[in-house]
């Protein structure tokens, strides 16, 4: 019997990728040993992140001035790694709260020292309709904008990218990453833990511009992401497991179409649930329909 875990994360895998690790957990390649053995220094495991980072670049058509890093910590780590990286100059942020994740990614930067400015929030209509801020703001006051581009507790999500000027905009994609196509360029940075749609929970996707990774003194290393790109996201033991299982669904991701193909079917399945709300008398749904909200 299969049961099937419709909560955000962690999620399904797709059959035909744990049906593989089932098979080569024993021996990976013909190597006599298992994923979860081989060092993170072997020409094997060197073949297997390599491999995963050209197709997060093929599946996202990632432009060749970015770098794709993989951490540990979860989305939550990177609300810590974002400021420490990248809020070098003003030390002040630009947020759109849009829900729990916007509101805990402005509370970390907050802890840390930076001074979050929430540029609109809509917490006071319980989060059903996406923040619409359309002022203009300026490089000169901001390091970047924070976004969440799917509310994964909500239900809203941007579909279309905000105006943001001149700003830097970092995307949290952690719930629909690879699930529905964006242009990696309107961003400086992208992250996302990869268990809400890619893989087994302990990787985290980064996608960073290169001129926003600078050396930055006094932060934690493993956070550290110019570190990360001198290392080749290994700095420190990675988790070898994590980011081959993470590449197995990458390869069938480009099997089912890339990003395309999936947002077809994620959008069949969404539309499976939205209709039968929509046309319910017993069940309502409260999220605001307009062009950018689901
Ligand atoms: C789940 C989630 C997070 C937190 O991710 P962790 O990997 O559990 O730290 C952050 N942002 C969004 C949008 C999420 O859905």
């Amino acid at each position: 019997m299969t049961i099937y875990n419709f909560a955000a994360g962690p999620a399904t895998l797709p059959d035909p990728v744990i049906k593989q690790i089932q098979a080569e957990l024993p021996s990976i390649n013909d190597s006599g040993m298992s994923i979860m053995e081989i060092s993170h220094r072997s020409a094997l495991f060197d073949d297997i992140i390599n491999a995963a980072e050209q197709d997060v670049r093929d599946l996202m058509h990632v432009p060749n001035n970015y770098h794709v890093l993989f951490f540990q910590g979860g989305g939550t780590g990177q609300f810590a790694a974002v400021p420490m990286n990248l809020a070098t100059t003003h030390k002040r942020i630009a947020l759109l709260d849009s829900g729990h994740w916007a509101t805990r990614a402005g509370d970390e930067a907050t802890n840390l020292g930076y001074q979050v400015d929430v540029l609109d929030s809509t917490k006071d209509q319980h989060y059903q309709a996406l923040p619409q801020y359309d002022k203009p703001i300026s490089a000169s006051d901001y390091d970047y904008l924070h976004i969440t581009t799917n509310n994964t507790i909500e239900g809203t999500a941007y579909h279309t990218i905000p105006e943001h000027g001149d700003v830097t905009l970092v995307g949290d994609l952690s719930s629909n990453f690879m699930a529905e196509e964006y242009n990696v360029a309107d961003f400086g940075l992208i992250f996302g833990g990869v268990q809400k749609n890619l893989g087994p929970a302990g990787v985290t996707l980064v996608i960073v511009r290169d001129d926003l990774v600078k050396p930055v003194e006094h932060i934690p290393s493993i956070l550290n992401y110019s570190l990360f790109v001198k290392k080749n996201s290994m700095f420190n033991t990675p988790p070898v497991f994590n980011i081959y299982a993470t590449g197995l669904v990458l390869k069938w991701l480009k099997e089912q179409g890339g990003i395309a193909g999936i947002q077809k079917v994620n959008q069949q399945k969404a539309s499976l649930l939205y209709d039968f709300l929509d046309d319910s008398k017993l069940f309502a749904n409260h999220i605001k329909k307009n062009p950018i909200v689901r």
